[in-house]
C-alpha cells in the first residue's frame, strides 16, 4: 500500500489520527434547498462536501505527519475512508481476512459487542490489533473485540445545528451526536465521523494474542 507509518513516544500513530498541522476549515454556513427540503450548507459548497446519503461533511485540511499526532481525535476524511473501504485504521492496509471475509473491530466498553451495534471505530487488521489497543486512549478503560461479517453504513457522528439560527444546538454542549441516515436531523448536521452497524458478530476474547 505504501502508506507511511509514524511513531510517536514509542507508539504507532494510527492512520486516522489527527495531526496538529491539520486544520478545520470554517466555511460560512447558510440554509440551502436540496431535494425540496431545507438543510444546512456551505456558502461555497461543492459536491465533494456531501456523501452518498446527502450528509454534509466537515472540511479538514490534509497534513498527516505534520506537527504532533493527537491520539484522541480523528481526521474526518481518513476515518471515513477506512470505514467505507474496510481499511485498517492503524496501517490503512486491508482489514478484511481473505479466508473468512470478516473484519476485526475493537470498541470501547466492558459489555460484549451485540448484533446491530453502531460504531465509529474503523476496523483493524489482525497484525495491528495489539497496537490499536495500546495506542488508543479511548480503549484504555476497557475494550471488546469481535470478528464481524458485515458493517454497512448507518449514519454519522456530527454537530447538530438549529435550523433558524444555524448555530450548534445548545443542548448538545458541543458534543458529537449519532444521527442515522434518513433521520430529519441529518439535514442540520455537519458530519465528523462515519458510523457503521455491525452484523454477524463472533467475539474475540483476547486481541493481544492475535498477532502472535
Ligand atoms: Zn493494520
Amino acid at each position: 500500500m505504501g502508506t507511511q507509518q509514524y511513531t510517536q513516544d514509542g507508539l504507532t500513530v494510527p492512520y486516522i489520527a489527527w495531526w496538529t498541522g491539520e486544520r478545520e476549515a470554517r466555511p460560512r454556513l447558510l440554509i440551502r434547498r436540496h431535494r425540496r427540503l431545507s438543510r444546512i450548507g456551505y456558502a461555497d459548497e461543492s459536491l465533494h462536501d456531501l456523501d452518498g446519503w446527502d450528509a454534509l461533511w466537515v472540511r479538514h485540511s490534509l497534513g498527516r505527519g505534520v506537527g504532533r499526532a493527537r491520539f484522541d481525535w480523528v481526521h474526518a476524511m481518513r476515518q471515513r475512508q477506512t470505514m467505507l473501504h474496510g481499511y485498517c485504521q492503524i496501517c490503512r492496509g486491508p482489514a478484511t481476512d481473505p479466508r473468512t471475509g470478516r473484519q476485526l473491530y475493537v470498541v470501547r466498553g466492558d459489555k460484549p459487542i451485540e448484533e446491530g451495534r453502531v460504531t465509529s471505530a474503523p476496523p483493524v487488521c489482525t497484525g495491528c490489533a495489539p497496537d490499536a489497543v495500546r495506542s488508543c486512549p479511548r480503549l484504555s478503560p476497557g475494550y471488546q473485540a469481535a470478528y464481524v461479517e458485515a458493517a454497512p453504513a448507518w449514519g454519522v457522528f456530527g454537530i447538530r445545528y438549529v435550523p433558524n439560527t444555524i448555530k450548534p444546538r445548545p443542548q448538545d454542549k458541543g458534543r458529537l451526536v449519532a444521527v442515522e441516515y434518513g433521520d430529519p436531523d441529518l439535514r442540520w448536521t455537519i458530519a465528523y465521523r462515519q458510523c457503521v452497524r455491525l452484523h454477524g458478530i463472533t467475539p474475540v476474547p483476547d486481541v493481544l494474542t492475535l498477532a502472535a
